[in-house]
């Protein structure tokens, strides 16, 4: 099973050095990402954002480029701002593995977006105002601020972690589920030996006389449907075959 994040939105805004695009690029790509959505670059990706995208030059070709982060978030249904600093304003905060698992959670309803700021100076107040929360990386407080491409790297890194842990959970989900299966394979008799229960069971109440073979009524069909409901297993069918020919063998010596 692999993995899809097709639906996480990388936007970087108004970034300066074309360099941190290409590594940013690459950051992605190691970690599964590929939407990269460039909003007013100062400087178009080019033979240096190339070179430091190295194997991800496909992720940087397929970049698309708008004028505001609001054109780049429109169709989101959930938007993360970055910030390597707390703000005047204070917003939900996420920690970086929290806003990898909401992103994946997500991820399936509609496109998310994680949003980074400019090199020199991050996100504007409203820029940060149009996302859902913030996630910071909790950096040495007297120097928090990474390259931009590295903390790239950071969170893609959890969202990868998060979305490998949610595919671990749905591949377990179904072995247990794969195991009662088998289990119950083993342990449920098949229709053959079920029928010849009935029939056993029709035999002995028509020895005891429970069941009058003129008028049989719906005995059977209800003696069918409790059991059914009941699921025996192939040990608790011997039983039961077990009690009938006990019932066979005492109506046998009642009889004259
Ligand atoms: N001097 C800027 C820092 C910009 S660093 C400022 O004061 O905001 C460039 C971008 O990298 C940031 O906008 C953010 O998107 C990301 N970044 C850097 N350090 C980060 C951190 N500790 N937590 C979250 N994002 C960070």
């Amino acid at each position: 099973m692999s993995i899809s994040l097709k639906n996480v939105r990388i936007v970087l805004v108004n970034t300066s050095d074309c360099r941190n695009i290409g590594s940013a690029a690459r950051a992605m790509k190691t970690m599964g990402l590929s939407q990269l959505v460039l909003v007013n670059p100062v400087e178009m990706p080019n033979g240096q954002a190339q070179a430091l995208a190295a194997g991800a030059t496909d992720v940087l070709a397929s970049a698309q480029v708008v004028a505001t982060v609001q054109d780049a978030v429109k169709d989101c249904g959930l938007v993360i701002g970055t910030s390597a600093r707390s703000r005047t304003l204070p917003w939900p905060m996420l920690e970086p593995r929290e806003c990898g698992e909401k992103l994946v959670s997500e991820m399936n309803d509609f496109p998310v977006a994680l949003v980074f700021g400019r090199e020199s100076s991050g996100l504007t107040n409203e820029e940060l105002q149009l996302c859902h929360f913030h996630v910071q990386i909790p950096a040495n407080p007297e120097y928090s601020s990474l390259n931009l491409a590295m903390a790239v790297q950071t969170l893609s890194y959890e969202i990868r972690m998060n979305a490998l842990a949610a595919q671990k959970q749905t591949v377990d989900k179904i072995k247990t589920a794969d195991a009662i299966n088998d289990r119950m394979e083993d342990e449920y008799p098949v229709v053959e030996e079920i029928e010849r229960m009935y029939q056993h069971f029709e035999e002995a109440l028509k020895g005891t006389g429970f069941i009058t073979p003129s008028h049989p009524g719906l005995v059977m069909t209800k003696l069918r449907r409790l059991l059914n409901r009941a699921r025996p297993d192939v040990k608790e069918v011997r039983m039961l075959r077990g009690i009938l020919s006990s019932v066979d063998k005492a109506s046998a010596n009642k009889k004259p």
